[in-house]
Order: C-alpha cells, then structure tokens, then sequence
C-alpha cells in the first residue's frame, strides 16, 4: 500500500544543532496523525520540511508515492499537500463566503476557458454554499472576515484548506488561542473532514490529540521516541518520563 506521507531518515542540522535526527514516519490515507513533543523538539522544523520550506540534510520525504525531498512548496501542493492558510491571509474586507470563493478559485487555477466563466462562478458559489453547510460558520457567511472571533478565522482557515481539496493536511498547532468550546467545535471540525484527507497534526493540547489522533509519533531533541495509537502512547514509560510526566509533577 502506498502511504499518503512517507519520511524515512530525515536529517536537519542548524550548525551543530541536530533539529531533526534520523526522523522517519507514515501518514495512511484516512489518518490522523499526531506530531507531539516539547518545545524545540523540531516539530516545526519537520512540517517546514514536508513543505518544502526546508530542504533536509540527508532523508526522504515521499507524497502519495513520489519523492518531492528537494522539490519547491508549489510542486508539493499540486501532488496534493495542503496547509492551514494563516490568519493574516484572509481578507479582512471580504466576507466568510467571498473568502472561501477565492480559494475555491485559487484550486481551479487558469483551468478554465473565458467563454465559460459565467457557468464556473455559479459552480464555484454552489460549491461554497456546500462547504459552509453544516458548519458553524454558516450562519456567519456573510460576515465579513474582520469580524469574526478568532476561533471562527480558524475555522475559516481550516474550510479554505480543505477547499484545496488535499490529500494531506499539515496542521501546526489549530488549537492555539482557542477557547474550549472554541477548540471543541475544531476537533469537531476536523472529525468531519478526516474522510476527505488525511492529517499530519501538531498541536500542544493533548486532549484534542487524543480525542482525534488514529496514531501518535512523539518527537523529543529531533528523535521520534515512541510512536503508537494514544492508549499506547499514554502508556509509555519513556514518553511519561519525556513529556506527558510534566501533568503528573
Ligand atoms: P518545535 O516546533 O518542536 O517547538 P522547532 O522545530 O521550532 O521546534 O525547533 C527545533 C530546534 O531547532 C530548536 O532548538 C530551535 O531553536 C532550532 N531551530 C529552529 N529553526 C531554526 C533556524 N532556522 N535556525 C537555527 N535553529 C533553528
Ligand atoms: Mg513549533
């Protein structure tokens, strides 16, 4: 079977700093897959290199079976990589729906001939409507981004991701400055969208971790120290000791 992700022996050095050491995982189709660990563990370091922001030392990093190591972020988003689009990305000035039309329309690219673009602009507006059905943030389509709380810009964040319609998601950190119904309606969020794409997760909130995670992988001092479902990663001795111990101090 070939793996949506597969890194095997992935090496960053900053200087004499080994960021990631010898790292190696797999993301199947349909996963969830939890990146945890301390700070300055390297998970960042890891997502910045499945991107392509970051070009590894030594290693591999595969997508949907093809090597893309050394290939620029554009190349990596067109087999099928997504990202959370930051906060700073949405127009202010424009509403929830008018924001998730553009990304619709950054997917479909110059695909389409001039002679068609009424029809397409209608395709992309239902397709809109599709998306924001069911979610929380339908009742604030025409809301404009500026004004939404920020756990609503991260829901919208989340929906123009997925209207990339990736195969893999890379998500750092969706949780961050939620509140918990906040961070309740995300997990929720990202519950519904497992069935479209898989997920490599990073996130520090190990509730949510272990609400969605279908496997962890425990990165400490760039290593992966243990890697299982939660009931066996929160049985880990050494990840106790290396992390999830601090909650018990
Ligand atoms: P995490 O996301 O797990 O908190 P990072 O990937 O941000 O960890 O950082 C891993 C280690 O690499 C840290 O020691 C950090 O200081 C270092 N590091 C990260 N980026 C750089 C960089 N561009 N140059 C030098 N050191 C870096
Ligand atoms: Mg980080």
């Amino acid at each position: 079977m070939t793996h949506v992700l597969e890194i095997s022996g992935l090496v960053k050095k900053f200087g004499g700093l080994t960021a990631t050491d010898h790292v190696s995982l797999t993301v199947d189709t349909g996963e969830i897959h939890a990146l945890i660990g301390p700070n300055g563990a390297g998970k960042s370091t890891l997502i910045n290199q499945i991107c392509g922001e970051i070009i590894p030392n030594a290693g591999h990093i595969h997508l949907a079976g093809r090597e893309v190591t050394r290939l620029p972020p554009a190349d990596r988003v067109a087999l099928g990589l997504g990202r959370t689009f930051q906060i700073t990305s949405l127009l202010d000035d424009m509403t929830v729906r008018q924001n998730l039309g553009l990304a619709v329309q950054a997917r479909e690219g110059g695909n389409f001939h001039i002679f068609d673009r009424a029809a397409k602009r209608a395709e992309i507006w239902d397709e809109v409507g599709e998306t924001l059905n069911d979610t929380a943030l339908s009742p604030r389509a025409d809301i404009a981004a500026a004004d939404l709380s920020h756990g609503e810009k991260k829901q919208l964040e989340l929906l123009m991701a997925l209207s990339q319609r990736p195969r893999l998601l890379l998500l750092d950190e969706p949780m961050a400055g939620l509140g918990h119904l906040e961070s309740q309606q995300m997990i929720d969020s990202l519950r519904a969208a497992r069935s479209d794409c898989a997920m490599l997760l990073v996130e520090h909130d190990m509730e949510a971790v272990f609400a969605l995670a279908d496997r962890i992988s425990v990165l400490v001092y760039g290593r992966v120290i243990a890697a299982g479902t939660a009931d066996e990663i929160r049985a880990n001795p050494a990840v106790r000791e290396a992390y999830l111990g601090e909650e018990d101090a």
